[in-house]
């Protein structure tokens, strides 16, 4: 006798739900009757994704997530003459969040990785050299990850902008060693930021 199992359309839905990042076979499954007790349910999410997917882009100039050319944080007035770089556009929200910066930011999309085949020409490199081109920035904060794909990146940007003659900083010590910024708490970001040194000093 064949043990029974859900029928396919079923086991389809549950297996695009285990891609979701950090979802496992049991919350999928869950996750799948619940979507399918009401028949509301599976409409609105496929709305809301929908909405979500056409109308969300990132911003032109740092990168962040908007539904305009550019994001609230760039349209702004009055924020400092700072430009902040991080690596990610989710990187951007834990410094805000922070709340000990108020100046702009940069997102790169990514670092410089030998491993998985990410060079300089991947990165947003030319739109940051526009940017401080265009803008008035005092100084340029490298908030990137404290592993070696992130020092690689930071000294990589730190020898880039040298001749540009614009003060080049980088969080202090204190960041999770081989995390990227989603795994800093405020507090760390803000004594991070608090006490950033020159790039090149010790
Ligand atoms: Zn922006």
């Amino acid at each position: 006798m064949k043990t029974a199992d859900y029928p396919e359309p079923f086991k389809a839905l549950v297996r695009e739900l285990r891609r979701l990042p950090g979802v496992g076979p049991r919350s999928a499954e869950r996750m799948a009757l619940w979507l399918l007790e009401d028949t509301e349910r599976p409409s609105a999410l496929a709305e809301a994704l929908g909405a979500a997917r056409e109308s969300l882009r990132h911003c032109a100039d740092c990168g962040f997530f908007s539904v305009e050319d550019r994001c609230v944080i760039c349209v702004e007035d009055g924020r400092e003459p700072l430009l902040c770089v991080v690596e990610r556009a989710t990187d951007i929200l834990p410094i805000e969040r922070s709340g000990a910066y108020r100046g702009l930011y940069h997102a790169l999309g990514g670092r410089l990785s030998p491993l998985e085949h990410v060079g300089p020409e991947d990165l947003r490199l030319a739109e940051l050299t526009a940017r401080l081109e265009r803008g008035a920035f005092t100084e340029v904060i490298l908030a990137l990850s404290t592993d070696v794909e992130g020092e690689a990146t930071a000294n990589y940007l730190a020898d880039l902008l040298a001749p540009r003659g614009v003060r080049v900083s980088r969080l202090a010590q204190g960041m999770p060693a081989g995390g990227g910024l989603e795994h800093a708490d405020e507090l760390t970001l803000a004594r991070a930021l608090a006490g950033r040194r020159r790039a090149g000093e010790q």
